[in-house]
C-alpha cells in the first residue's frame, strides 16, 4: 500500500495481476486491452492507491477534475494529458444532460437514504458511466500495448450492458462490437434499445438460454486458443466491455467518493463520517467498485449487497457458501437475473489474503459442482463487510409503490430491490441514523410496463403507451432518447443457439475458422 501524493510531480508506477497467477505483472494498458487473464482469471491492481488523508482535497473537484485525479493513480502507463482526454470527451454535459450523476434525498421512508441517480446517460442506466468513457481508456491502451490490432469487443448482457457498449463503442475508429443477449431474458425497451442500434461496427445477437449461458459462451470464446490465433491471424483481438475488464471497475469507483462528498456539501454528514452503500447487484461490479472506494479510504461502513428473486449472493454472505445449483428466474429486474456473478472472484482474491491457489479451486468446484464454500475465516470477513438481501417481484412492485406514496419518488425496478433492502436492514440491526447512498441504476421509464403496474392495473397497451401512463401520472416527461424509439428501424432480428456462438462470431466478423 502507499500513500496518494507524488513524489516530484509523479505518482507511483500501478501494476496488476490476475487472481488466479499472481507471477504476472501488467500495465494498465495491457489489462484493459486484454480484458481477461489467459488461464481464466480477472485482473486487480497490485495494491490500492490511499486517499484517505487527501478527502478534504478531493472533495472540492467537480466530477471530471475528480475522475481524472482518481483515474492517474491507476492509469500510471497514461500520460496526464491522455487521461484528461478520456475524460472530458466520456462525461460531457451533452451526453449526460448536466452533471453525470446526482443525489437526491430520499425522505418520508424510515431510515437516512439518498439515492445515487447513475442513470442519466445516452442509454438510462448506469452502465454508461462506465461504458461512455472504456471506448477512451481503450483505444489508447491499444496504441500502447498492441500497436495495429483491431479490437474486438464481445459483450454478454441481462440487457443493459449490450446497449450500453453499441453506444459507447458505435463507430470507433479501430474497434468492432458483438453483444449477445438472451432471447427471454431482457425487457422488451432493452430489446428494441438494442435492435435499432445504428453505428458501422456493430452487431446484435439473440442466443438461446439466460444470462449465465451467454457469459459462459463469450467466456469460452475469449479463452479458446484456436479462435485467438484466428483472429490474430487477421489482425484482430479480442477485448471485453463486461464488468470482467478492469476499464469498467474503475470508473465506477468514482462516482462513490462524488457521491460521499456531495452528502457533505449538502450537509448530511461531516467529512470523515461513515455512511453506507446499497447497491442493486447481479454480476458484483458495482458493489465491488464501492468495496474498492472503501479500501482506498472513503469512509464506508457496511455495503448493503441486494438480489432479486436470484438470491444466490444473498444466501453466500449469510452461510459462507456459494451454490448456484438453484432455479433461475427471470425477474421484473433483469439485470440482476444472475447466478455466476464474476466480479465475486475480486473480491474473494482480496479477502483471502490473495491466495490465489484458494481462490483457483473454489472457481473450479463452482464450475464443476456449481458449488463451494469459503470456510469460517473469509465467511467472517464478509460479513462484517456486508449486508445481504433480497427482494422479489411482489416486494419490487410493493416498494415502487410506496415510495412513489411516501416519498414521491419513482424508481425503477432494480433500485426498488435496493431500496427494500435497505429497508431491511434498518428494521434488523436498528441502524436508521447511518447516512446510506443507495445506487440507483436505472430510468423507471426503461421498466415501464413493470413500474407503471405497480402503480395500478395495466390497460394492455405497448411500452410507449405505459411510458406515455407514466409521464401523466408523474409529470416527469421520459428520456427522449427512450421516446424516439418508436420511429427507429430495427437492424438486428438474429437468434442463435449457445452452441453458434463462436461460429456466429466469425461469421459477423468475415474471417474463417481454418
Ligand atoms: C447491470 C445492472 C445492475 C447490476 O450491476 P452489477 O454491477 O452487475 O452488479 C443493476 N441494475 C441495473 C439497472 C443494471 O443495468
Amino acid at each position: 500500500m502507499y500513500s496518494y501524493g507524488r513524489k516530484k510531480g509523479k505518482v507511483m508506477r500501478m501494476t496488476y495481476k490476475s487472481t488466479r497467477d499472481s507471477t504476472l505483472r501488467l500495465s494498465a494498458a495491457q489489462v484493459i486491452s486484454r480484458g481477461i487473464s489467459q488461464e481464466g482469471g480477472l485482473f486487480v491492481p497490485e495494491s490500492l492507491p490511499q486517499v484517505g488523508s487527501q478527502l478534504a482535497k478531493l472533495a472540492g473537484l467537480d466530477y471530471q477534475a475528480l475522475a481524472t485525479e482518481l483515474f492517474r493513480l491507476f492509469l500510471t502507463d497514461f500520460s496526464e494529458q491522455e487521461v484528461a482526454d478520456c475524460v472530458k470527451q466520456a462525461y460531457t454535459a451533452k451526453k449526460f444532460n448536466g452533471e453525470p450523476v446526482k443525489l437526491v434525498n430520499l425522505s418520508g421512508v424510515p431510515g437516512n437514504c439518498s439515492l445515487l441517480e447513475l442513470w442519466h446517460g445516452p442509454t438510462c442506466a448506469f452502465k454508461d458511466m462506465a461504458l461512455q468513457i472504456l471506448p477512451h481508456f481503450l483505444t489508447t491502451s491499444l496504441k500502447k500495448s498492441v500497436a495495429d490490432k483491431e479490437a474486438v469487443i464481445l459483450v454478454a448482457t441481462s440487457g443493459d450492458t449490450g446497449k450500453a457498449a453499441l453506444e459507447g463503442f458505435r463507430d470507433v475508429p479501430g474497434t468492432r462490437v458483438i453483444v449477445f443477449y438472451p432471447q427471454n431474458g431482457v425487457s422488451p425497451m432493452q430489446k428494441r434499445q438494442m435492435a435499432t442500434q445504428e453505428g458501422g461496427n456493430v452487431a446484435v445477437c439473440a442466443i438461446e438460454g439466460n444470462f449465465d449461458d451467454a457469459q459462459s459462451a463469450v467466456k469460452r470464446i475469449f479463452t479458446d486458443s484456436a479462435m485467438n490465433r484466428v483472429l490474430d491471424d487477421h489482425g484482430l483481438m479480442f477485448s471485453s466491455a463486461n464488468s470482467i475488464n478492469w476499464g469498467r471497475l474503475l470508473p465506477q469507483i468514482v462516482y462513490y467518493f462524488y457521491a460521499y462528498f456531495q452528502l457533505c456539501a449538502a450537509g448530511k454528514a461531516a467529512l470523515g463520517d461513515t455512511v453506507n452503500v446499497a447497491v442493486p447487484t447481479g454480476n458484483f461490479g458495482n458493489i465491488l467498485a464501492a468495496y474498492y472506494a472503501r479500501e482506498m479510504g472513503l469512509p464506508v461502513g457496511r455495503l448493503l449487497c441486494a438480489s432479486n428473486l436470484n438470491r444466490v449472493l444473498t444466501d453466500f454472505i449469510r452461510t459462507g457458501v456459494y451454490d448456484r445449483r438453484r432455479e433461475f428466474y427471470a425477474t421484473t429486474s433483469p439485470s440482476m437475473d444472475i447466478l455466476i456473478s464474476s466480479n465475486l472472484e475480486r473480491l474473494l482474491y482480496a479477502l483471502s489474503g490473495e491466495d490465489s491457489h484458494r481462490l483457483a479451486g473454489w472457481m473450479d468446484q463452482l464450475s464443476e459442482e456449481g458449488c463451494y464454500d469459503v470456510g469460517e475465516d473469509v465467511r467472517q470477513k464478509i460479513q462484517r463487510l456486508f449486508f445481504g438481501g433480497s427482494c422479489d417481484n411482489a416486494g419490487t412492485a410493493r416498494t415502487i409503490r410506496e415510495t412513489w406514496e411516501t416519498a414521491g419518488y419513482l424508481c425503477d425496478t432494480h433500485t426498488a430491490v435496493a431500496v427494500d433492502v435497505y429497508r431491511q436492514y434498518v428494521e434488523e440491526t436498528g441502524d436508521g441514523s447511518t447516512p446510506t447512498i443507495i445506487a440507483s441504476t436505472a430510468s423507471p421509464y426503461k421498466f415501464a410496463a413493470d413500474v407503471l403496474s405497480a402503480l395500478e392495473p395495466l390497460t394492455g397497451g405497448d411500452e410507449y403507451e405505459n411510458i406515455a401512463r407514466l409521464e401523466a401520472l408523474t409529470g416527469m416527461q421520459a428520456p427522449e432518447q427512450l421516446r424516439q424509439l418508436k420511429d427507429k428501424p430495427v437492424r438486428f432480428q438474429t437468434a442463435i443457439e449457445n452452441a453458434q456462438t463462436a461460429e456466429y462470431v466469425l461469421r459477423t466478423l468475415g474471417v474463417s475458422g481454418g
